[in-house]
């Protein structure tokens, strides 16, 4: 009998995705069908994202695994019809980009290129920005994404401090955890990156009280996820000048709706959720992989704690 697979995602990435997918599976010499449609209790192993709208996933009867397209799961991770296990996007080239994303944007703001960017007023004001060994970067979320910028940054040599819940070992990075482990690391985050999952223990991380750690005029560059953030405590922190400008790629509505007072900002750079995205090439062989295993009865890669939601 062949192994069943369902595409579950937005329809135009079905062309893209299917003759990758094909190709590692037949390549593994799998017996399978894939396709955007079946009956429910027909389906071994469903690729998922949340924007195909598949919710309800109490007719899969036969589902082995549920294998997500995107990295972050808070959308799914709570969904107590899903009683399989949940793999999420694990990816070279989402984390490739992320990286580069991260340290453009670290560099932007160590470099001070607005400066020179947006304001050409005629004041010739020779400043040299200072070296990366003199500037701090504290990276909130040392999981695959935060644990690839945090390693490019320091082979930068930024002064760099990670978060993350669980103790972590990373060359060149200070790496902290706990609530005491949270204060030390914002205290010193010239520039802070945020790249922790949305779960209910992460949500409105950056508060009134966390802003008022770091050090005053602090630059924050958002690429995790819109709750990470209680948006009002931004906003009255950037008034007081606590924090000095903030790069935000994710938000609590995306898109963001045009009256929100971050588009008209002018310390907030938007960008639309463009961070990183998982790329079709890197991610297929991730998904070919894990139903290769899970064929095989090896343990799914990439699992999600559902207790954890991440
Ligand atoms: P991971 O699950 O690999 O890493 C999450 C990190 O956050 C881990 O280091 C984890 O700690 C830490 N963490 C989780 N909960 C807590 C907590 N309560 N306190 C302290 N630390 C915590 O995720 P990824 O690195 O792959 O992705 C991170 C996020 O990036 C995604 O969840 C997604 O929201 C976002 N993203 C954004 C994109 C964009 O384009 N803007 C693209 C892709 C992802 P520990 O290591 O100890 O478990």
């Amino acid at each position: 009998m062949p192994v069943n697979v369902l595409f579950s995602a937005r329809p135009e990435q079905w062309p893209v995705y299917e003759p990758l997918l094909s190709e590692g599976l037949t390549q593994a010499g799998l017996d399978f069908h894939l396709a955007t449609e079946f009956e429910p209790d027909q389906v071994d192993y469903v690729v998922y994202s949340p924007a195909s709208g598949l919710l309800d996933f109490s007719p899969f009867t036969r589902l082995k695994a549920v294998l997500s397209l995107w990295a972050g799961v808070e959308k799914i991770a709570g969904n107590d019809s899903l009683t399989v296990p949940l793999a999420r996007m694990v990816d070279d080239g989402l984390m490739q980009g992320m990286t580069e994303w991260v340290v453009g944007q670290v560099l932007r703001y160590h470099l001070g290129m607005d400066r020179y960017i947006t304001v050409q007023d005629g004041v010739w004001a020779p400043d040299a920005p200072p070296l990366a060994t003199q500037r701090h970067v504290c990276v909130l979320g040392l999981g695959a994404l935060g644990e690839a910028a945090a390693r490019a940054l320091a082979a930068l040599n930024f002064n760099v401090t990670g978060w993350s819940r669980t103790a972590k070992d990373i060359p060149g990075v200070t790496c902290l955890h706990s609530a005491e482990g949270l204060r030390a690391a914002l205290s010193s985050a010239e520039i802070l990156v945020l790249l922790l999952p949305d779960t209910p223990a992460t949500e409105n991380a950056m508060n009134a009280d966390t802003l008022a750690l770091l050090p005053k005029g602090a630059r924050i560059i958002n690429p995790g996820r819109g709750p990470l953030i209680d948006d009002d405590a931004l906003l009255a922190a950037l008034k007081t000048g606590q924090v000095g400008h903030a790069t935000l790629d994710v938000f609590r509505v995306e898109p963001l709706p045009a009256e929100h007072p971050y588009w008209a900002h002018s310390k907030v750079t938007v960008t639309p959720h463009i961070a990183s995205e998982t790329r079709p090439v890197t991610a297929a062989q991730v998904i070919c992989q894990n139903i290769i295993r899970g064929e095989e009865g090896k343990p799914f890669l990439h699992l999600v704690d559902r207790s954890l939601g991440y």
